[in-house]
């Protein structure tokens, strides 16, 4: 088995799209019952990370507080000029892991998963991989 692929258009200069729907629905038709996926963004501007997706204003807050972390404009060498976003990609990172049991993604009740946009709008993608054991 091979990857599955997410396409997601971004609309804001940063922005975090919950995209726990799409990778629920992949694990479903995998038929796996137990294993693990992998979520993983080739992207050097855009990251994946787990965290609230009840209270929208927890969302607001991350991008709040690291644009505030990291600001756009700081002195920085790169020539492309996006090295906050750079920066800030890797400090979601790039992957994470979920379990899934009974054909399920094992997420605590609050959890959702987000692409992280740094530098948009764009097309972006993230990739599926689920391990059965
Ligand atoms: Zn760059």
């Amino acid at each position: 088995m091979g990857y599955r692929e997410i396409k997601v258009t971004t609309h804001s200069h940063t922005q975090m799209i919950n995209i726990t729907g799409q990778v629920r629905e992949i694990v479903s038709q995998s038929g796996i019952i137990s294993g693990v996926c992998y979520i993983y963004v080739p992207h050097t501007t855009a990251g994946i990370t787990i965290n609230e997706n009840v209270d929208p204003d927890v969302v607001s807050d991350i991008i709040y507080v690291t644009a505030k972390m990291v600001p756009w404009e700081d002195g920085y060498s790169h020539i492309e000029g996006n090295s906050a976003a750079h920066l800030k990609a890797s400090l979601m990172g790039f992957s994470q892991a979920v379990f899934i049991d009974g054909g399920k993604l094992v997420l605590g009740t609050w959890q959702g998963i987000f692409l992280c946009e740094f530098d948009g709008p764009r097309q972006r993608k993230v990739l599926v991989k689920i391990i059965e054991g």
